[in-house]
C-alpha cells in the first residue's frame, strides 16, 4: 500500500469528495511512490470557503506582522532545505544540488516579501487643489489562486504566494499532480511560521481543479505557470469570468555565440543550460546558435563533454543529470528526436535508449546533440522540454537576431560575444523577456520582474518584484479636503487649476 496525499485546507490535511486519484512517480526507479487525490469542484469550493473565512482577520493584520511570519517561514525553509529537496527530486528526478538550489530561488522571493510594509507603501500628493490631498491606498484583492508546474514544485508556488498573502490576501494553491509532496510540506512550514489557517490552502488536482478555479465566482485572481496550450486556455478562462490573470507559458530559448566569444565558456554555458535538470527548465537553453565560423569548433567542444554527461539517480552525487520525470514524458521527447532525424536534422549525440545498472526501469535518456537544425523542422519549432540541443548555424549577427525575434516564443535569450556594442543592440532589439550577456540562464532575482513575451506570457503583469506587487494589488486614489469654515456652493464645470 503507498500513501495518498490528501488536499490541504482550512489548515488540516482532508480527502475531500471527488474519489479520484493519481499516480506519483520516482522516476529514479520508475516505480509509483505515492498516489495523491485529484480534487473537482467541491474541493476547490472547499478551499475557496476556508480562504474567504480566514480573510478578514489576516487583511486586518498589519503589514509588519505579516512581514514577521515570512521571517521566520524563511529560516524554517533553510532548517529543512534538506527535506525540501529530497521531496523534490524524489517526484522530479532532478540532482539534490539542483533541488536545493531551486529552493534557494523560491526563499529569495519570501526574502522580498518581508519587506511588504515598504513595498505596499502608496504616493501621496499635497496641495493638488487648494486644501486638497491625494493618495493611494495600495489593497489587496481577496482569494487568489496559483496552479503550477511540475518542474519546479517549490520554486514557482513560492513565486507565488509568498507575495500574494504578505499582499494582504488568501490564497489556494493547485500544484501539478506530478509532485506534490513538496508543495503539501511548504505549506505546512508556512503554517509552523504562524501562518493561520486558511490563509493559504492546496488543492491537488488536474484538469478539473483547474477548470473548478477559472469559473469560481470569489476568486479575484489566478496565476498560471505552465505550457503555453494550457496557459493560453487559462488566460481565456480566467478572463471569461472576468479575474485577473498572469499566465506563464512555455519557451525555446536561444544561446547566440558570436565569432567573438570565448568558445569554451560558451560550450560550458550551453552544457550546464540544455542538460542541466535533465532540459525540463523553462530557462533551459534548447537551441544554440553560432554565428559564423564558430559553428564546428562549438560542435567538437560539446559533442564530447554530452556523450560524457553523468546522468544517475537524484541521490547520485556525482551525476550531473536525473532522470525524465514520467515515462511518458521520456516517450514524448524520444519521439520528437526521432522525428528530428526523420526531417533531416544531424543527430551529432544521440542519447536515447540509455539503461543504468540497477535502475532498469527508471525513465532515463541521455543528451542528444543535433545540427544543422532549420526553422520548419518540428524540433525547432516545439519546446521539446527535454535534454535535446538543436543547433540552427547562422550566417551572420543580423541572421541570429532575426532567428530569435521570428521565433514566437519569448521567455529567455542569450548572447555570448566580447562585443560591447553587439550585446547592447541584442538586448535592445531582442524581443524577449529575458535578456543574458554571457550569462546562459538570465533568471532574474526576485527583487526583479520575471517573465516572458509573446507565446510564453499572457497577460499584464509578470512575476516578482514589483510587478508582483501590482498583480496582487489593487489601487484605490483617494482625494480630500477638510472644509474649515467659508461658502458653499455648487460647481457645475470640471475643477481646472488656472
Ligand atoms: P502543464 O501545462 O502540463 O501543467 C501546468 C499546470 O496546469 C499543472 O498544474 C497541471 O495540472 C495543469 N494542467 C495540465 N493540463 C491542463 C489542461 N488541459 N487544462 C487545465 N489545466 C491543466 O505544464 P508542465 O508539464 O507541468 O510544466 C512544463 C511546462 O511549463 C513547460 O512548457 C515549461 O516551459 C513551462 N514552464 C514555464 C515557466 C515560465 O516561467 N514561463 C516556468 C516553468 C515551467
Amino acid at each position: 500500500m503507498t500513501e495518498t496525499l490528501d488536499h490541504h485546507i482550512g489548515g488540516r490535511r482532508v480527502p475531500g469528495e471527488s474519489g479520484r486519484v493519481g499516480q506519483v512517480f520516482n522516476p529514479s526507479t520508475g516505480e509509483v511512490a505515492r498516489h495523491v487525490r485529484l480534487g473537482g469542484s467541491a474541493e476547490v469550493d472547499a478551499a475557496v470557503r476556508a480562504a474567504q473565512e480566514a480573510l478578514p482577520a489576516w487583511q486586518a493584520t498589519p503589514p509588519a506582522a505579516r512581514a514577521r511570519i515570512m521571517f521566520r517561514y524563511r529560516a524554517l525553509l533553510e532548517e529543512h532545505a534538506g527535506e525540501i529537496a529530497e521531496l523534490i527530486s524524489r517526484e522530479h528526478g532532478k540532482t539534490l544540488d539542483d533541488a536545493r538550489g531551486s529552493l534557494i530561488r523560491g526563499w529569495e522571493v519570501v526574502e522580498f516579501a518581508c519587506g511588504i510594509p515598504h513595498l505596499l507603501k502608496g504616493e501621496h500628493s499635497r496641495d493638488v487643489g487648494a486644501g486638497i490631498d491625494t493618495w493611494s491606498l495600495i489593497q489587496p484583492l481577496g482569494v487568489c489562486a496559483g496552479i503550477t508546474p511540475f518542474n519546479f514544485p517549490a520554486m514557482i508556488p513560492l513565486w507565488m504566494f509568498p507575495l500574494a498573502v504578505t499582499c494582504g490576501n488568501t490564497f489556494l494553491l493547485k500544484p501539478s499532480e506530478r509532485d506534490p509532496s513538496c508543495p503539501l510540506r511548504l505549506v505546512e512550514l508556512f503554517e509552523e511560521a504562524g501562518g493561520p489557517p486558511g490563509v493559504v490552502n492546496v488543492v491537488n488536482g488536474d484538469k478539473a481543479a483547474v477548470q473548478a478555479i477559472l469559473a469560481h465566482p470569489d476568486i479575484e485572481a489566478v496565476s498560471f505557470v505552465g505550457s503555453t496550450p494550457v496557459a493560453r486556455a487559462v488566460y481565456a478562462g480566467a478572463a471569461e469570468h472576468g479575474k485577473r490573470v498572469q499566465a506563464l507559458g512555455g519557451a525555446k530559448n536561444h544561446l547566440v555565440v558570436m565569432p567573438d566569444a570565448d568558445l569554451d565558456k560558451a560550450a560550458d554555458a550551453l552544457l550546464g543550460a540544455a542538460y542541466g535538470s535533465a532540459g525540463e527548465r523553462c530557462m533551459a537553453v534548447s537551441v544554440a546558435v553560432p554565428v559564423g565560423d564558430v559553428a564546428d569548433p562549438l560542435r567538437d567542444r560539446l559533442a564530447d563533454r554530452v556523450r560524457t554527461l553523468k546522468i544517475g539517480p537524484y541521490n547520485d552525487p556525482a551525476a550531473e543529470m536525473g532522470p525524465i520525470v514520467t515515462r511518458d514524458s521520456l516517450k514524448r521527447i524520444e519521439s520528437l528526436v526521432a522525428k528530428g532525424i526523420e526531417e533531416g536534422a544531424e543527430l551529432v549525440v544521440d542519447g536515447r535508449g540509455l539503461k543504468l545498472q540497477g535502475y532498469e526501469d527508471g525513465f532515463y535518456m541521455g543528451g542528444c546533440l543535433f545540427d544543422r537544425v532549420t526553422p520548419d523542422m518540428t524540433i525547432y519549432r516545439e519546446e521539446i522540454f527535454g535534454p535535446v540541443l538543436s543547433t540552427v548555424r547562422a550566417e551572420s549577427y543580423a541572421d541570429a537576431l532575426q532567428l530569435v525575434r521570428d521565433n514566437p516564443y519569448g521567455n529567455g535569450v542569450s548572447v555570448f560575444t566580447r562585443d560591447g556594442a553587439a550585446a547592447r543592440d541584442f538586448a535592445e532589439r531582442s524581443n524577449i523577456g529575458m535578456v543574458g550577456i554571457n550569462i546562459p540562464i538570465p533568471v532574474p532575482v526576485a527583487y526583479h520582474t520575471f517573465g516572458g513575451w509573446k507565446n510564453s506570457f499572457f497577460g499584464a503583469s509578470n512575476t516578482h518584484g514589483m510587478e508582483g506587487i501590482r498583480f496582487y494589488t489593487r489601487i484605490k486614489t483617494v482625494t480630500s479636503r477638510w472644509p474649515t469654515s467659508g461658502e458653499s456652493r455648487p460647481e457645475f464645470v470640471i475643477p481646472t487649476h488656472r
